[in-house]
């Protein structure tokens, strides 16, 4: 035995059945409420824990993008839009308890599909799916006191692509809103993950939602383009990468659909010396390690002050030496796989380049599996900010520790960067954090805790983070606009002042 691991206890292994699952070999995509067969070549989705087939999926050409978008137009037009926020409401409540009921088995197959530990997809994404539901199910008919205007309405056709991190929660962040405010939806999943959000169109059939209202089409990023390109779309909503958001924006631009993006990020978490520092320590595992580091908002530049830095990096160190790495079904285990052989690649191309530019590398000592794709929690100390590791996105187990001596040099360093979706500040003086977080640029801030989403509370970000915001009653203007019926849906901006609607109660958009 390592003499790391001597200090803990072994567990035994305790897998989550796959019993549960009753998986189709092939899986079509889901347009007009049917699965159907795709045009484009299928392809096969893999466990990346183990490489194992899992399912061959439909892959949606551009004939399949076009059939899903009038399939939901038709739908907006003669059902949706037809119906009251009550009743929309319902829909969105049934489907909130089916995913209640059948939540055992998406945690399991979110699992195997994308490599997260069971624990965590049972445990936080799943709930977190369930309780979007809920949640815009209660805004459905109260959207006239949303403070988005007196009467918004929906936008019609919205078109939205999602990465691979979070697939069931991302879906969720999407379509429960869309719904809510009356759009109907084509969804695109990643192409590393479309198992939950198939398993999802089932649900959908369950809870009765009128066919054409979700469609889901499976495939890659040609896929992903044909759809938010598509004529008859409203609205883009897009999570993924900065660079392909960046691209969507131009491609969108001048076309009057209206466009959401939720892109990358490089959070720092700022420690200071009169922090709880057990709590911070864990708060830091947390932030960074959680999901494999796959998180957008990730705490990934620890910014520690220079006089506890010592104690804090030894003591992340033996917290990680504890962290079990392994089979993402056990319960037990805490860093699961890495969701491609690709992303490891990535993750193993900037680790090498920290290194190479000077930086201390610690790696946990864990036994890593022969098959799949692993890469263990590692944290690299004396990053400078100009560091490569220090400016991108690494979207993996990879901490970068960097010390700073005053507030304001903490604010400074912790702003250095293109990207501005969250940060932490651990302190045990509340002015402390309200003054610091003041001057954060970035859309969520999270004090003495992190990564915790909560529907009704908005997240976003700023700069290269991307535009819009998803969750809470913010989350809803994205899908409304108060733009008079004669305009194209979502030309708001386009309006002259005098031919806006009335601004009843709330506040204007
Ligand atoms: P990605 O941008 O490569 O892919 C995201 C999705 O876009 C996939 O479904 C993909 O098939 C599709 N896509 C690819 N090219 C496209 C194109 N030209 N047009 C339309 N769609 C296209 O990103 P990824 O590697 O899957 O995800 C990781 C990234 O996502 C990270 O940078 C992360 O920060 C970001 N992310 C952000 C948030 C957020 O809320 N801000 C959440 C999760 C992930």
């Amino acid at each position: 035995m390592p003499a790391s691991h001597q200090h803990f206890l072994e567990y035994a292994p305790a897998p989550e059945s796959t019993a549960i699952l009753n998986l189709k070999k092939d899986y079509g995509l889901f347009i007009d409420g049917e699965f159907v067969p795709g045009h484009g070549t299928p392809f096969a989705t893999i466990s990346p824990a183990t490489e194992k087939h899992i399912a061959q999926i439909a892959n949606a050409n551009a004939a399949d993008v076009d059939t899903a978008v009038a399939a939901a137009r038709r739908a907006y037009e003669k059902t949706w839009s037809k119906l009251s926020g009550a009743d929309r409401g319902k829909y969105l409540f049934r489907i909130a308890r089916l995913v209640q009921e059948r939540a055992r088995e998406l945690a399991v197959a979110e699992s195997l599909d994308n490599g997260k530990p069971i624990k965590e997809s049972r445990d936080v994404d799943i709930p977190l799916v369930a309780a979007w539901f809920f949640y815009y199910a209660g805004w459905a008919d109260k959207l006239d006191y949303a403070g988005l205007g007196a009467a918004p309405r929906a936008l019609g056709v919205a078109a939205q692509v999602i990465p691979w991190n979070f697939p069931l929660l991302m879906l969720a962040w999407k379509i429960a809103p869309a719904l809510a405010a009356g759009n109907t939806v084509v969804l695109k999943p990643a192409e590393t993950t479309p198992l939950s959000a198939l398993l999802f169109a089932e649900i959908l059939q369950q809870a009765d939602l009128p066919a054409g209202v979700v469609n889901i089409l499976t495939g890659a990023g040609d896929t992903g383009q044909a759809l938010v390109q598509h004529p008859d779309v409203n609205k883009v909503a897009f999570t993924g990468s900065t660079a392909v958001g960046r691209a969507i924006a131009k491609s969108v631009a001048g076309t009057g659909k209206k466009l959401t993006l939720e892109l990358g990020g490089k959070a720092a978490n700022i420690v200071f010396d009169d922090a709880p520092i057990d709590q911070a320590v864990e708060g830091i595992v947390n932030g960074i390690f959680f999901n494999q580091g796959h998180v957008c908002c990730a705490g990934s530049r620890l910014l520690v002050q220079e006089n506890i830095h010592e104690e804090v990096v030894d003591r992340l160190k033996q917290r990680l030496s504890t962290l079990r790495l392994g089979d993402p079904l056990d319960k037990n285990t805490d860093i699961g796989a890495i969701n491609s052989r690709e992303q490891l690649e990535r993750i193993r191309e900037l680790s090498d380049i920290g290194e190479a530019e000077g930086a201390e590398r610690w790696t946990a000592d864990c036994a890593i599996p022969e098959n799949g794709f692993w890469f263990a929690p590692t944290i690299f100390d004396n990053v400078s900010t100009s560091s490569r590791i220090a400016r991108e996105e690494i979207f993996g187990p990879v901490l970068s520790v960097l010390t700073f001596r005053t507030p304001a040099e903490a604010i400074s360093k912790a702003n250095n960067t293109p990207y501005g979706l969250s940060a932490g500040i651990w302190s045990d003086k509340g002015s402390k954090i309200l003054a610091v977080a003041d001057e954060l640029k970035a859309g969520v801030i999270w004090a003495n805790t992190f990564n915790r989403f909560d529907p009704s509370s908005p997240f976003g970000g700023y700069k290269e983070s991307g535009y819009g915001r998803e969750g809470g009653r913010h989350g809803l203007a994205a899908y409304l606009t108060n733009a008079p019926p004669d305009r194209e849906a979502g030309a708001t901006t386009l309006v002259p002042a005098e031919r806006r609607a009335p601004q009843g109660r709330g506040r204007a958009k």
